[in-house]
């Protein structure tokens, strides 16, 4: 799986990537991230991305060129594709190419089901992230994109939604999680799970792993673990 990501700040992600689980990942060559910066598209000498938007309003928006120049050279680097043969395909479906994300607080809700979809599908995943007050939606019209937002709040750019994406889709790509039952979907997963020791004290009270996970009863574990369960789709 290699994530291309269209960014102005690419240095954000760079202690997340290169920690525990994903940094394993890359150095596998699981996983392959690279960035492209818009700045480094512009011709102006000054190299300004941002300018104010039409119509008024506050803030500043992203220039559509730079961007499209960006993406282009990420386009570029995943080409030439080798042709899609009937070989090529996991878990029956087609692997297609490319899948071009667009970031934005009001795109369609990002989820376990889309991630694992796309992780299936796609081996190159162009991610595009805005800053300020977004990017000219032009960009939008010039490629075939999904518009993902990652929730019903507005951060500051796109370099965190990226993040949780890159990391959402990556746990389902196989052989990055060590143990593919870790894949919380192809088992019950619990939210709520203890370790060491089997009881604790803290300021004068006892807490105790619940009965049933010392039982050594498989099936009422399963019961417990299922009635515990979160969502995750
Ligand atoms: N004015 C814009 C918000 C810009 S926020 C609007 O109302 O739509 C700046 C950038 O941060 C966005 O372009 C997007 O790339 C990213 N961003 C912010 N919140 C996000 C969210 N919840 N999901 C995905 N991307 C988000």
């Amino acid at each position: 799986m290699h994530f291309h990501v269209i960014s102005l700040f690419p240095k954000t992600l760079d202690s997340y990537l290169g920690e525990s689980i994903l940094k394993r990942a890359i150095e596998d060559k699981k996983l392959k991230v690279s960035f492209y910066n818009p700045r480094d598209f512009v011709v102006n000498k000054w190299k300004r991305v941002d300018r104010p938007p039409y119509g008024g309003g506050p803030g500043l928006v992203i220039e559509a060129l730079p961007v499209i120049k960006a993406i282009e050279s990420a386009l570029k680097k995943i080409r030439p594709l080798p042709s899609p043969s009937p070989r090529s395909r996991r878990g029956g479906k087609k692997v297609r190419s490319v899948k071009i994300i667009w970031l934005s607080p009001s795109g369609k809700q990002f989820d376990n089901t889309y991630a694992g979809k796309i992780s299936k599908r796609y081996k190159h995943i162009i991610i595009i992230c805005g800053r300020y007050e977004g990017i000219d939606a032009r960009v939008k019209k010039v490629f075939k994109m999904d518009e993902i937002s990652i929730g019903p709040y507005v951060l500051m750019g796109g370099e965190l939604p990226a993040m949780a994406i890159m990391d959402a889709v990556s746990r389902q790509v196989p052989g990055v999680l060590g143990n593919t039952d870790s894949i919380e979907e192809r088992r019950v997963a619990s939210s709520e799970v203890y370790t060491r020791p089997e009881v604790f004290k803290y300021k004068n009270k006892s807490y105790k792993v619940p009965k049933i996970l010392l039982s050594g009863h498989r099936a009422k574990i399963e019961k417990w673990k299922i009635k515990k369960r979160r969502s995750t789709s």
